[in-house]
């Protein structure tokens, strides 16, 4: 009998639809998975000529069955696999079908030299807007030229390796690859280095780890190379900017933290009454004035020289840290807790390492040694700390200090600038000044007297000082509003 079969798209494959065949090609394939129910499983998403993907599940034991089908960017022509409506909860829109690939699917590999190039259906996120998914529960896509590998290292019995990724942002940010993101596509990005890969990273998450780090999970993709539209400027960007990179890499630029969470923008800010009642653990960016809390404070504990995890141990000590595995001196790390408010509210804030030092008027050495003899000058750390403007990333966590579940609030990143100087910097045009008069009357007045700190005549002054800076945005809200009418 003839060979009828007639080769459809994506789209018109639905369930039930018997006796169909199609041309797929591999745009991701992730490691097999352990689901809830203890089953072993395998994802892939396949693209067609027309752009469209559609998500291809393996189960148990036809992983091992299709072990050398379905090798990436590769295309096949796929005939008869199990279609169904994706369970609701996955669904991404409406009547997205899911494939079950099975060992009775007929799967046959097309005979070509090199894939066709794969049309732009990623969404990634720019280098420079990595910061907004730090430590919150969402991941990301992303696309960089590898510019560094790092040796591989281990993590308990896993292995683990740093890859420095940039793009045209010029802000290199390291990439963690963990157990087979490492072994496998770890390695083969490590053997091709010196041609500067081009990855895809799916599903990685941003974590504030080293201020930014970007790291795999079990369900990440790296993809390394592929053929994808999106990726021909950003190789030619690389090649032609390579110095520029090199020299980056040499500085250790993915190190440097002001490099990594820069001073943001104005619209970046948000207040500290709005980050209080935001229900996220994601993290914001916050401006204020500074107060020394509590003289009792100590200013520094014993921590893991790699991962800051804290011991009761003396400096210097040479451990194997629990936490890292590493091989670590115990060294002493700042920490300091501050009232940070603004004219909406406060709340109490943890710093630690070059955060906090480049607050307080005494190094961590001399800080130490007034110490022993107690002669440490809190008065002189308190004026220090209080003449100051901070801008910092902060994020809640769960405190589990003492009894009962408390938010405890800590900097990422602080920018540290002199109050006398912003002042100066801020527009007193009459213009600005009855806008902020305005916006104040229009403001409801605190409503608890803990909502607002008792202000000196210098926070009062600043507080006015921060509401201007606020009325310019108010003023263009306010502009659209009146053209609109
Ligand atoms: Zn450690």
């Amino acid at each position: 009998m003839e060979d009828d079969r007639k080769v459809i798209g994506f789209a018109e494959i639905v369930p039930r639809l018997q006796y169909w065949t199609t041309i797929a090609q591999v745009l991701d394939k992730q490691k097999p998975l352990l689901s809830k129910a203890g089953n072993r499983y395998q994802k892939l998403t396949l693209i067609d000529n027309q752009g469209i993907t559609v998500e291809a599940m393996i189960y148990k034991s036809d992983i091992e069955f299709f072990r050398n089908h379905f090798n990436l960017y590769k295309r096949y022509m796929i005939s008869n696999a199990r279609v169904e409506y994706t369970p609701l909860e996955y669904r991404a829109h409406e009547n997205q079908c899911t494939w079950y690939i099975d060992n009775s699917t007929i799967v046959q590999a097309i005979d070509e030299a090199s894939p066709p190039e794969i049309p732009s259906v990623f969404t990634f996120t720019p280098f420079r807007r990595f910061y907004q998914h730090i430590d919150d529960t969402s991941d990301i896509d992303t696309l960089g030229i590898v510019a560094q590998v790092h040796p591989r290292n281990h993590r308990g019995p896993t292995p683990t390796r740093e890859i420095v990724i940039i793009d045209n942002s010029f802000m290199p940010v390291i990439l963690t690859l963990w157990g087979e993101h490492e072994t496998d596509e770890g390695q083969t990005i490590a053997n091709i280095i010196q041609s500067m890969p081009l990855i895809v990273a799916l599903r990685v998450k941003v974590s504030s780890y080293h201020t930014l780090n970007l790291s795999t999970k079990f369900g990440s993709s790296i993809l390394v190379n592929p053929p994808i539209q999106q990726g021909a400027s950003l190789k030619q960007w690389a090649v032609e900017n390579k110095s520029q990179i090199t020299e980056l890499i040499a500085q250790k630029a993915y190190c440097d933290r002001a490099k990594l969470l820069p001073q943001p923008s104005e619209d970046e800010l948000c207040t500290i009454a709005d980050f209080l009642k935001f229900p996220t653990k994601k993290a914001y960016w916050i401006q204020g004035t500074p107060r020394f809390l509590d003289r009792s404070q100590h200013l520094w504990y014993n921590a893991c020289s790699n991962c800051h995890k804290s011991f009761r141990a003396k400096p210097l000590w040479k451990i194997v840290c629990t936490s890292c595995n590493k091989q670590v001196n115990v060294v002493p790390r700042c920490r300091l807790t501050i009232e940070l408010a603004d004219y909406s509210g406060m709340l109490t804030l943890d710093l630690y390492d070059n955060d906090a030092e480049q607050l307080l008027p005494f190094t961590l050495l001399e800080i130490q040694e007034l110490e022993d003899k107690h002669q440490l000058n809190y008065i002189a750390i308190e004026q220090a700390i209080e003449n100051t403007i901070l801008t910092c990333f902060v994020k809640k966590m769960m405190g589990n200090r003492g009894s009962g579940d408390t938010e405890k609030y800590t900097a990422i990143i602080v920018h540290k600038a002199n109050a006398p100087e912003i002042i100066s910097k801020i527009p007193t045009t009459p213009a600005s000044i009855a806008t902020s008069s305005t916006c104040a009357s229009s403001t409801p007045g605190p409503s608890t007297a803990e909502a607002v700190p008792k202000h000196s005549t210098f926070d009062s002054e600043l507080f006015t000082a921060l509401k201007i800076t606020e009325s310019p945005t108010k003023r263009q809200r306010t502009d659209v509003t009146d053209m609109e009418q």
